[in-house]
């Protein structure tokens, strides 16, 4: 069972909202570092180790500083992304650059900051020699095509993927960038997105592990590096159980002995891209209650939307919902908890079992600090909602303001619309 319970209590949420008005994006550096910590001592094991944090799950420059404080990199998959981990001093082997679809103007950016390329495509060979020349140091996106399962039960369909290159591709890709002098290689793949098993990261180890050797004896490439990737996930409803990532570790580890060591590749660094595992329970989007409204169901209605929060509008997401300060009332009241999108999607709990909510109470909606605020966008001309850090001292810093009008218009400002 994965409790639910929010990192901060009601009574400093109540003097947070006084300072900051909702809805906003509350983060806890202290979990963030914790779970850094907990992630760098399970994979202590190898020497090389490196989480580089996927960017795109919640991408502020805070947290960035914060993860590579605790020995993170950041991986990055677009323009902007590199300039925001440029920005806080996170350049060189410390970027995994794991794009696609690349434009010349990334794979520019990425090798002038140094940053570790990561091909998505064997036709991207050429295009990186051509547009920005082919660095030192190089990684190759594997899709096994067909369906992804662990002990029969399928997890994803790497089939219908558009990522990475098949297992022929892969061979000729490395034998390709060989001849073209590259001297350190690395490989990467993402089979399964937000799984909730300790076996995922093992079981993928383990193919990659049997791949990296099969190419040692195939092209005479020695991989450097094995990137696991992201996919690691949280148990978001209290019902799961959550990961346990030290579990997780040391089943690489084993598969590691099994299949690497006595292919005399013991040298090979594991890598990590994770985003939501390390971020997603350490922040939470919190929320007022600012209508009721009951017709053929019972509906609260937030000051947030999913224009904050995406995921429950597109991926029919469940997230906790804690009204704060009814911790312990009955959950005898069912509801509907939507936002004012004109879009009947938009709905942060359908039928949930919560206690009565009265206008005005504060909801902190749980296991948003991934893939959270990253996904926001501005429909209905909502906006995007502010980004607060509660510090380890229990003090609260602005960490994104809120956006304003301005900055909706700010793309006409060509115009004499809105002076
Ligand atoms: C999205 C993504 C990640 C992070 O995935 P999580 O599910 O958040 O761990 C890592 N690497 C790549 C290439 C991605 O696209």
């Amino acid at each position: 069972m994965a409790e639910k319970i929010p990192f901060v209590t009601t009574e400093k949420l109540g003097e947070i909202a006084k300072i900051y008005p909702t809805p906003f994006h509350i983060y806890d550096e202290k979990g963030i570092r914790e779970t850094a910590r907990l992630v760098n001592k399970a994979f202590a094991w190898n020497k090389g180790y490196k989480e580089y944090f996927a960017v795109k799950a919640t991408p502020n420059p805070f947290l960035l500083k914060i993860l590579s404080e605790e020995g993170c990199g950041t991986d990055c998959s677009s323009y902007t992304e590199l300039l925001m981990a440029a920005a806080v001093g996170i350049t060189g082997s410390n970027i995994m650059f794991s794009s696609n679809v690349t434009p010349a103007e990334d794979f520019q950016l990425a090798k002038k900051l140094n940053a570790v390329i990561n091909l998505d495509d064997i036709t991207h060979i050429d295009f990186l020699e051509r547009v920005a020349g082919i660095p030192d140091i190089i990684s190759c996106r594997y899709n096994p095509g067909g369906h992804f399962a662990i002990a029969n039960n399928i997890m994803d369909n790497p089939g219908d993927a558009k990522y990475g290159m098949t297992r022929e591709q892969l061979t000729e890709a490395y034998r390709i960038l060989k001849k073209k002098d590259v001297k350190h290689f690395g490989m990467h793949a993402f089979l399964a997105s937000n799984t909730v098993t300790n076996a995922y990261y093992p079981e993928l180890a383990r193919i990659l592990f049997r791949i990296a050797v099969e190419l040692k004896e195939e092209t005479g490439v020695e991989l450097e590096f094995i990137n696991l990737s992201g996919g690691v996930g949280v148990a978001y409803r209290p019902e799961q159980e959550d990961n346990d990532i030290l579990v997780i570790g040391d089943g690489v580890r084993k598969a590691f002995e099994e299949v690497l060591i006595p292919a005399g590749m013991g040298n090979v660094k594991i890598f990590a891209e994770m985003g939501r595992y390390m971020l997603a329970s350490h922040g939470a989007l919190v929320a007022r209650a600012i209508h009721e409204k009951h017709i053929y169901k019972d509906y609260i209605g937030l000051d947030a939307c999913a224009a904050n929060l995406m995921r429950p509008a597109i991926y029919r997401a469940y997230h906790h919902i804690t009204v704060m300060g009814k911790e312990n009332a009955p959950c005898d009241h069912k509801y509907d908890v939507t936002g004012g999108l004109c879009e009947n999607n938009d709905k942060f709990a359908v039928d949930r079992m919560l206690p009565k909510i009265d206008i005005g109470d504060l909801l902190y909606i749980h296991d948003a600090g991934a893939h959270g605020f990253a996904m926001g966008y501005n429909y209905n001309g909502k906006l995007r909602s502010a980004e607060i850090l509660l510090k380890e001292d229990g003090t609260t810093q602005l960490i994104r303001r809120a956006e304003t009008p301005a900055d909706y218009f700010a793309t006409f400002d060509f115009t004499d619309f809105f002076k």
